[in-house]
């Protein structure tokens, strides 16, 4: 069975990349896609669940894992540790599931070194004003870390070259369509395809 593809999506805090992931899973069955739950030490927001939305975990907790290379890559964000566990995703790709990592650049950067086949894809908002607004509208964070976040979105976005593709989510259902054909895309590449229908090109060129 061929391996599953890896994506990294990135965007500044508020961009919608946690929506965009979570409504495409919600159109593909989970044998095709999955997204990884990561590990932070952040506090949990209203609504959020351990095991769901993150496992969060203590700093100390967080500072064992990393001792024990329980970690593909961790890094630091708006003062908080965030990792993907390397367990859940080794396993998970080698039954021919894609999985979403929906993780910083600094992460992104990490995962390009280690599995150089991983797909990346950047979320840029429609505009600043908006980026704010949505960030606002999600009504989670406080005003000081909703400040944090949008000083820091400036950052995040001077990373959007380094990734294979690049979507402006302005109307939700379009960059909704722009993630499905990417992974459409990717699943139609003949790596994928030669091993998907092994039989039917045996057959047809069978003398
Ligand atoms: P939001 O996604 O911006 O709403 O906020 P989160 O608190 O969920 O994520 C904060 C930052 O940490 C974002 O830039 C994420 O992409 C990043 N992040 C989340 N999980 C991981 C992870 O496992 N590894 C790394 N490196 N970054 C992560
Ligand atoms: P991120 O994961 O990048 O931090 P979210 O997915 O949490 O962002 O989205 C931030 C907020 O913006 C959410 O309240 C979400 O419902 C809203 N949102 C996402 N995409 C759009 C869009 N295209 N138009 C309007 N609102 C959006
Ligand atoms: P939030 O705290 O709003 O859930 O996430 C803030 C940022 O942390 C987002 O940009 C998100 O992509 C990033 N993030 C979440 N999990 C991880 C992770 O496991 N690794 C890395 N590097 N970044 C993460």
């Amino acid at each position: 069975m061929a391996q599953g593809t890896l994506y990294i999506v990135s965007a500044p805090s508020g961009a919608g990349k946690s929506s965009l992931i979570q409504a495409l899973l919600k159109t593909q069955p989970l044998y095709d896609t999955q997204v990884s739950i990561s590990h932070t030490t952040r506090g949990v927001r209203p609504g959020e669940a351990h095991g769901e939305h993150y496992f969060f975990v203590s700093k100390s907790e967080f500072e064992t894992m990393i001792a024990t290379d329980d970690f593909l890559e961790h890094a630091e964000v708006f003062g908080n540790y965030y990792g993907t566990s390397r367990a859940a995703i080794e396993q998970v790709l080698a039954t021919g599931v894609d999985v979403f990592l929906d993780i910083d650049w600094q992460g992104a950067q990490q995962i390009r070194q280690k599995m150089p086949a991983a797909r990346s894809i950047f979320v840029l908002p429609p505009s600043t004003e908006e980026l704010d607004r949505r960030l606002r509208g999600r009504g989670q964070d406080s005003e000081e870390v909703i400040a944090r976040r949008m000083q820091q979105a400036v950052a995040e976005m001077s990373h959007y070259a380094e990734y294979d593709y690049l979507i402006v989510n302005d109307d939700f259902d379009l960059a909704l369509s722009d993630l499905k054909t990417i992974i459409r895309a990717e699943r139609l590449r003949m790596g994928r395809q030669k091993s998907r229908h092994d039989a039917l090109i045996s057959k047809l060129l069978a003398v």
